[in-house]
């Protein structure tokens, strides 16, 4: 028997009406591209995605038409994500910190229409202009005073092109299941492939991230995501803050952490998200000039493993719980967090900690499975290891345009292999041991690089570790750490490998370490190990 309620579907225009309607003074404060604070509202930017929703179907966009971003956090930037999806067209948030050959590569592939893009990306487009063959207009995302001068053909002023149109748009009722917003993975091989979102997933994906078990977002939070709308919408902040009236600050380009600390406290942030690369160099900025948080309750990290010394500094020092998340561009990001189960939140801290360390629970909606390598289901038992698949509403069925890739990531029964290695325990917590082609792979052993990372991060004079492979005569391959040192510091290798010593067993204990100035990192902040393990490819390892 069919239930007899009304089919409303969901909409990514919803949230904006919703937020325009019931949350309309609530503030979008940005660190505006131009330099100075720009203070806009939730009733002025859904006014303003009508205008640009208008100005973009003069200029031709239709349903289904990919226009594209390349644009830091900002009002404007959010403007566009409502105006272009809420059309029905898709909303192509283009990650500026690939390489050019990825970007050309991913904006040919989407057959992007027009782009949109902030003044610090101008020189980038200009550069490429001649090889995005079917970029028809350029939108600089500034006003009249602002506008460089720029050969870029077709180029027009933002600010120009929203004033010209009226504030009614009405925004089409869609078929939910129709594509809002696209984003490529920046995998360190091959070309970049796209995660295509749907309506349904996007405002699922919103219900997720407001829900008390994941970030909790409400209207009486000020919410300051780190993590750029070009990755991953990032993470779905723009639509749950909408859902639920937070507050909304936005960095801009200044992502340093003396600009994102001032940020935090002059607009009283409450919540925050973020990978651990920035957290690290915000944390060194607080510590190096003693600095406390006045209103920071909580902060996301995911993107990478977070290391249990920044759980623990963040809330000891600092009165912050850390929430620590996985997800991937394919789940629309989110899959997992960690929040505490109440007889898990009573253990003594250090047992607390290592609980925290874990990247949590399955989100309602998300379903999790371990797979040892020929198909078999594993145990959640906390010990048995294995590639982790997970399927649900908001995670991907096949890559955009791209069948060759789409047939190597599913299993028979549809379920989506991430490549990542994990264990999940008794009470649901997972725990990602490597990615599968970074686990080292010594004698009938694995050693998971994060764990020797983890552990090593902990050392005083360590600011950031990676482990790689490097190939081994007797064992197939032995870890080696890669170490940068903390603010000046020269981590001594004897110390290292006593510190680590007493954390890992002996057979997982790096052969050597290096001291490197700088790790190399892809363009969302995470260990860029192919380029590690290519520079280290000869390595000697000393003799055992
Ligand atoms: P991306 O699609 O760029 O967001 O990358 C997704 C990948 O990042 C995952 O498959 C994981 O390998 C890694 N990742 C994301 N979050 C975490 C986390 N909290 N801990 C460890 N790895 C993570």
């Amino acid at each position: 028997m069919r239930g007899q309620m009304m089919d409303r579907p969901l909409l990514v225009s919803l949230l904006i009406e919703y937020a325009g309607r019931y949350h309309g003074d609530t503030e979008i404060v940005t660190r505006a591209v131009e330099g100075g604070i720009r203070r806009s509202s939730y009733a002025a930017v859904e006014r303003r995605a009508c205008q640009l929703a208008n100005a973009f179907a003069r200029l031709g966009v239709a349903p289904g038409d990919r226009v594209a971003t390349l644009a830091w956090n900002t009002d404007r930037h959010i403007e566009l994500y409502y105006a272009i999806s809420s059309m029905g067209a898709v909303c192509h948030t283009i990650n500026p910190r690939l390489f050019r050959e990825q970007i050309r590569y991913i904006v040919n592939h989407a057959a992007d229409k027009i782009v949109c893009l902030d003044l610090s990306f101008v020189p980038l487009a200009e550069s490429l202009a001649d090889e995005l063959v079917p970029v028809r207009h350029y939108v600089i995302m500034s006003d009249r005073v602002h506008m460089p001068a720029t050969p870029l053909a077709g180029a027009l002023c933002y600010e120009e092109l929203i004033a010209a149109e009226t504030t009614d748009f009405a925004w089409p009722s869609l078929d939910e299941n129709t594509a809002a917003a696209l984003c490529y993975t920046s995998g360190t091989t091959g070309n970049p492939k796209g995660a295509l979102f749907s309506h349904r997933s996007t405002v699922l994906h919103a219900f997720s991230v407001c829900a008390a078990g994941l970030i909790g977002l409400s209207m009486d939070d000020t919410v300051l995501p780190v993590v750029p709308q070009f990755h991953v919408n990032a993470w779905g902040v723009p639509y749950a803050a909408a859902m639920c009236g937070a507050k909304l600050v936005l960095p801009g380009a200044a992502l340093d952490g003396a600009s994102l600390y001032e940020l935090f406290e002059a607009e009283q942030v409450t919540v925050s998200l973020g990978v651990p690369t920035v957290w690290l160099a915000l944390l060194q900025h607080l510590e190096a000039n003693k600095l406390k948080f006045s209103s920071l309750q909580r902060t996301v990290i995911g993107g990478s493993a977070v290391p249990p010394a920044m759980i623990r500094s963040f809330e000891e020092t600092y009165g912050v719980r850390v929430i620590h998340a996985w997800g991937m561009t394919e789940i629309s990001p989110i899959g997992t967090a960690n929040t505490l189960k109440k007889k898990l939140a009573a253990l003594p801290p250090d047992e607390r900690f290592a609980v925290q360390t874990k990247q949590g629970r399955a989100v309602f909606g998300v379903d999790l499975k371990l797979v040892d390598a020929a198909g078999a289901e594993q145990p959640h038992d906390g010990v048995a290891r294995g590639e982790l698949l997970v399927r649900g509403p908001w995670v991907i069925d096949g890559y955009y345009k791209d069948a060759e890739a789409s047939l190597a990531v599913f299993d028979e029964a549809g379920w989506f292999r991430t490549g990542d290695v994990a264990t999940i325990d008794d009470d649901g917590y997972l725990q990602i041991v490597d990615r599968i082609k970074d686990v080292v792979k010594s004698g009938g052993e694995w050693i998971s690089s994060i764990d020797v990372e983890n552990a090593a991060i902990g050392h005083p004079d360590i600011a950031e570790a990676a482990v790689i492979a490097v190939p081994h005569p007797r064992w197939g391959e032995r870890p080696l750490l890669v170490v940068v040192g903390r603010q000046g510091r020269v981590p001594d290798k004897a110390s290292v490998l006593q510190y680590l010593a007493g954390l890992l067993a002996k057979w997982q204990l790096p052969d050597d370490v290096v001291v490197v100035a700088e790790l190399p990192h892809t363009a969302t902040g995470k260990l860029l190990k192919t380029q590690l393990r290519e520079m280290f490819r000869n390595y000697p390892l000393p003799e055992a």
